[in-house]
């Protein structure tokens, strides 16, 4: 089949390699119908993160139709348009029978490489690197899912493959940001990031009952998508003197009640903060930009939420103190995305949420290079590059 594999630092390439197989009976094999490019994916595309190896195939948001079946899956059959979410879990482990999936304690092969830097170890996840479990991606023609009967979710008629593709990772990841929030009636929440986490999570806050969400970027079409698509206002952090500033004053100087992170280590940003962050990262002293995130501690009223759902390695000068002194609460997770889906398609089904506006640009599988790096540089308005691998 063909697949889109990682050769090196900023080097990929559609390649010939072999179908993917059932190796365990409760795994499905399923051909891509769509799939799409993450910010995460940018993190081992520049080897800013270790651990991948060439010839990797990479893409962990996708769905597609089931065309062969192991002989313990019993909920899911061959002909089923499913969409999975990106982290694999058990479904059998105490932290899945706790619905925290991405922390799945059985499908992370290469565990012990996560131990030195997390303390302990995350569930898999597809296409990503071998330190998560180095399992196939699914920017493929055919891709395996393992533990189907959890990890498969039917798509129901009438919900097209765009707005199912986007549940894979983008819409749970921000709903469960948004969720964290505990959200009450009359609240106002704040997003930094409008890419397609950063605007779920300005959604997901609306349909959790917020009454205003603040987006912040810096590029005006996403700044444009979070007003026109979501209903959000926004703040251009390059136009402004002082994000935290304008933030007070939309608050009446309280700040805003919950502050979600939807950016993580590839946070821009001004001043001499992001300056500092920006040359260690270029010595790959392997500490990530934490601009956005400094800011959503600084900016978030006095005993509120921080929600965090960029992804982060390490990160210096973290401003405990104000977390401490401020009485914030500090909610963080990667998606886990089994327990959001059931809800999420219903959204959809019931037209409350839409993710599609999400794909502005759509590409073949041979043509996946060019995606990427239309996506990377974030040239002519692209939020998300998907792929039809068939
Ligand atoms: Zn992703
Ligand atoms: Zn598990």
């Amino acid at each position: 089949m063909r697949a889109l594999c990682w050769n090196g630092i900023n080097d990929l390439g559609v390649e010939t390699v072999g179908d993917p197989r059932i190796v365990n009976p409760h795994d499905v094999i399923l051909q891509v119908r769509m799939s799409t490019t993450c910010g995460s994916d940018l993190h081992f595309i520049d080897g800013y993160i270790p651990t991948m190896r060439k010839g990797d195939v990479i893409g962990h948001e996708f769905m597609g139709t089931v065309v062969e079946k192991g002989p313990a899956v019993k909920k899911i059959q061959v002909g089923d348009r499913v969409v999975v979410p990106s982290f694999i879990g058990c479904g059998s482990c105490w932290y899945c029978q706790h619905d925290l999936w991405s922390l799945c304690d059985n499908t992370n092969p290469k565990g012990e490489l996560q131990e030195p830097l997390f303390g302990s170890q995350t569930a898999g996840i597809y296409g990503y690197t071998h330190a998560f479990g180095g399992y196939a991606g699914a920017h493929a023609q055919f891709v395996r899912v393992p533990h189907a009967d959890n990890d498969c979710f039917r798509v129901p008629e009438g919900v097209t493959d765009e707005q199912a593709l986007f549940l894979s990772d983008a819409v749970p990841t921000g709903y469960m940001g948004a969720d964290f929030c505990d959200i009450q009636p009359g609240q106002t929440v704040a997003v930094w990031g409008c890419g397609g986490v950063g605007l779920m999570a300005q959604k997901a806050a609306f349909l959790l009952g917020a009454e205003r969400v603040i987006g912040i970027d810096r590029f005006p079409e996403r700044l444009k998508l979070a007003r026109e698509k979501v209903g959000a206002e926004t703040i251009s952090y390059e136009e402004v003197d002082s994000v935290l500033d304008v933030l007070k004053e939309l608050t009446g100087g309280r700040g805003p009640d919950a502050c979600i992170d939807a950016v993580g280590m590839e946070a821009h940003g001004t001043g001499v903060g992001a300056a500092y962050d920006r040359a260690k990262q270029a010595m790959r002293l392997q500490t990530d930009r934490g601009q956005a995130l400094r800011q959503a501690i600084l900016a978030c009223r006095k005993g509120g939420i921080l929600s965090v759902v960029g992804v982060y390695g390490f990160m210096d000068a973290f401003p405990m103190g104000a977390i401490m002194n401020k009485g914030l609460t500090v909610r963080s997770a990667q998606q886990h995305g089994q327990k959001y889906l059931p809800r999420l398609l219903e959204h959809v089904v019931k037209g409350e949420l839409d993710p599609s506006f999400l794909a502005t640009h759509r590409f073949s599988l041979e043509d996946a290079p060019k995606g990427y790096e239309l996506f990377k540089k974030k040239q002519d308005g692209c939020v998300r590059a998907v792929f039809l691998p068939n």
